[in-house]
């Protein structure tokens, strides 16, 4: 009897290679499966921190609005948001690429003018990779970044009585991915005549498009002194991501609708599909905002123009949304699975 992938989903898949791979047993290695990135630890004064993220053609991006040199930069992004996450200092990176036969020369010298823009960024190297053929567009990125071992934050750590922060604005990639979808539809409705209007929504375009990893956040966190005890970065919405770190610290949350950072763009673009701005920031995704958790006297310290509280941790395991009517529901972890 064969399993289809689908029954379990993706993280269930990941559990059962978990099985396989057993127990870790080396004390160097601080972190294996089940946080943004791995974490090992070199000597007292240093871990390494390393992770994996792919983009597939077809999954991830459509070539047709998605262009080669905002796809190696978003594939840098999203690996270094993942190192960022763990608060440490992303350094090296490879890069693996599977080609098909639709993908040019060009397309691929593009593609690394983009990944070098972003890696010259955030002070980041690639130091080599692996080219093969493909069916789809592959790339996958191996990124490699240094902290202090006390200073990495896992998503474990959080404590009934923290405070719940996020940084920047949440639902505005997933605002800029619909306007994108929409703006196809129109234009294969109505052909040449179609101009689009991508100006009224420049920003939450730009979100979807240009994504960045919030580098300069963690280390405002440093200057101001403050060690999250948890972290996570937002890949797979809101609503994952909280209950990722409710269940990894062994304790429940609140989150209020009411406090949620929503750009006004993005509730224009809700507005205009008819759907929920809270539903895009729950559960839209690829906003690669940091979601931590910090002691309440560390609030006052970090800046309210880069950082919401939108709510707290607590004893339990429920992770609940407090909408701002007053009523309250479980949040369940509704975020992408590829599989699902
Ligand atoms: P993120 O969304 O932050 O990139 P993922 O959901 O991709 O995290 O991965 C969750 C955890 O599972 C990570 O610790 C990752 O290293 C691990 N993981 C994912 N896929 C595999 C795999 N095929 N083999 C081993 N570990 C994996
Ligand atoms: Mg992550």
């Amino acid at each position: 009897m064969f399993t289809p992938i689908s029954e379990i989903g993706e993280f269930g898949l990941i559990d059962r290679i978990s099985v396989i791979l057993g127990e870790v047993a080396n004390e160097d290695v601080l972190e294996g499966i089940g946080d943004d990135a791995s974490v090992i630890r070199i000597d007292d004064d240093r871990a390494e921190v390393v992770t994996t993220d792919g983009l597939i053609e077809g999954v991830h991006f459509d070539l047709s609005f998605m262009p080669p040199e905002h796809l190696g930069a978003k594939s840098l992004t999203v690996n270094i948001s993942d190192v960022v996450a763990m608060n440490a200092q992303p350094r090296y990176a490879t890069l693996l690429l599977g080609l098909p036969g639709h993908v040019s020369v060009e397309m691929v010298e593009s593609l690394y003018r983009g990944a070098k823009k972003v890696c010259d960024a955030y002070g980041v190297t690639i130091v080599g990779g692996d080219t093969t053929g493909a069916h789809q567009l592959t790339i996958g990125v191996t990124l490699i970044g240094y902290a202090h071992p006390d200073r990495v934050v896992y998503r474990r750590g959080a404590q009934p009585g923290d405070l719940l922060c996020v940084t920047g604005d949440l639902g505005s990639a997933f605002a800029g991915l619909r306007v994108l979808l929409r703006q196809r539809m129109e234009l294969a409705e109505e052909g040449e005549g179609f101009s689009p209007n991508l100006e009224s929504y420049r920003y939450v375009i730009n979100r979807n498009l240009t994504p960045t990893a919030r580098l300069g956040f963690v280390r405002q966190l440093e200057t101001a002194g403050v060690l999250p005890h948890a972290m996570i970065d937002i890949s797979d919405g809101l609503a994952s991501e909280i209950n990722h770190l409710a269940r990894r610290s062994g304790c429940g949350a609140s989150v209020h609708e009411a406090k949620l950072p929503i750009h006004p763009q993005t509730r224009t673009v809700a507005r205009e599909l008819e759907e929920s701005p809270t539903h895009f920031a729950l559960n839209g995704g690829e906003d690669y905002e940091l979601l931590f958790a910090i002691a309440p006297e560390d609030a006052e310290k970090l800046d309210p123009g880069h950082v919401t509280m939108i709510g707290e941790f607590v004893e339990g395991e429920d992770v609940m949304l407090i909408r701002e009517d007053g009523t309250s529901e479980r949040l369940a972890a509704t975020g992408w699975d590829h599989f699902g």
